[in-house]
């Protein structure tokens, strides 16, 4: 049965405007952040039904969906859209929520998709950057995919585009620091 959430219930709406800052019930389905989503193609669902999903609790729905994992973070959604709702903040929220409850998506898709989150995260975390050549390499023995877009290696080598080593930031300190700061306020939170 679905039941439709409400303001003041411990819900999974709930957490997901409290993380996000954003309120997911002003949504009112108009549509223009679809319209504007450069990945919708690859999407199950587009950015619309996602919140619908959210105010009717399909948690694992949402959570199970490519969309939340594909969002790409760039705001064109959330700049188009009329009633002001941070898209991308509430895409992460779903996310971070399937994070701390350590849920398993069974779509091959989405498990790569976070994992590819969780080294790219590592990645800043140690170095203040990207460092792409170990980030390739990582992802492809975590996915048991060796010799994923390997062709295309050497090519991205000689013309520079991949560089052979990394130096850290001069920042990497802070952005540690950072996230260390952002751990604490996270258990706070709870
Ligand atoms: S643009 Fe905003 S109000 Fe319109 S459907 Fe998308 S999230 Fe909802």
């Amino acid at each position: 049965m679905i039941t439709l959430s409400y303001k003041g219930k411990n819900t999974f709406l709930e957490a997901v405007n409290k993380k996000s800052g954003s309120d997911v019930l002003e949504c009112y389905q108009c549509g223009k952040c679809v319209s504007t989503f450069p990945v919708s193609n690859f999407m199950d669902f587009p950015p619309r039904e996602i919140m619908q999903m959210i105010k009717l609790e399909l948690k694992e729905e949402c959570q199970m969906a490519n969309s939340t994992w594909f969002c790409l973070t760039c705001s064109a959604c959330s700049g188009r859209c009329p009633r002001e709702i941070n898209i991308p903040a509430v895409m992460e929220a779903v996310r971070h929520l399937a994070i701390e409850e350590n849920y398993h998506p069974d779509s091959k898709q989405v498990k790569n998709i976070r994992k590819f989150h969780e080294i790219f995260l590592d990645m800043i975390k140690r170095y203040g950057r990207n460092y792409e050549l170990r980030m390739m390499a990582e992802f492809n023995i975590r996915t048991r995919n060796l010799f994923k877009d390997m062709h295309l290696a050497p090519k991205a080598l000689l013309k520079g585009k991949i560089p052979l080593g990394v130096k850290s930031m001069k920042s990497a300190k802070a952005i540690k620091k950072m996230y260390e700061m952002a751990d604490k306020l996270e258990q706070q939170s709870k």
